[in-house]
């Protein structure tokens, strides 16, 4: 079973920075968020994509897979 020494109620600005911190000093912290996305009234969403919007996130979706391949690869070979 998992445990932690903090609970933060919500991934705002606040529960995030307070998580952090704790944790930066050595605190097992679990943030819990009602929402499906972290960042509270800060949180980022695009609405209705267009194709080229889709097709660029796409391509780097597809560079950052490359990347972290790459990584794994070069950790492997090392
Ligand atoms: C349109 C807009 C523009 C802004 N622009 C700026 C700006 O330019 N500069 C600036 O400094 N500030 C700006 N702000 C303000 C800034 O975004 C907020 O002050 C800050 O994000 C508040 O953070 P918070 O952690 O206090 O609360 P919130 O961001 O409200 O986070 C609270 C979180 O707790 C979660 N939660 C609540 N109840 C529960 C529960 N029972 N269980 C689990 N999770 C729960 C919520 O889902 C939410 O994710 C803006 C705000 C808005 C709305």
């Amino acid at each position: 079973m998992q445990t932690a020494d903090v609970i933060v109620v919500g991934s705002g600005l606040g529960g995030l920075v307070a998580g952090a911190l704790l944790a930066r000093y050595g605190r097992r912290v679990m943030i819990c968020e009602s929402h499906t996305l972290a960042g509270g009234a800060a949180h980022g969403f695009t609405r209705q994509l267009s194709n080229r919007a889709r097709i660029k996130r796409l391509r780097s979706i597809l560079a950052h897979l490359f990347t972290v391949a790459l990584l794994m690869w070069l950790r492997q070979i090392r």
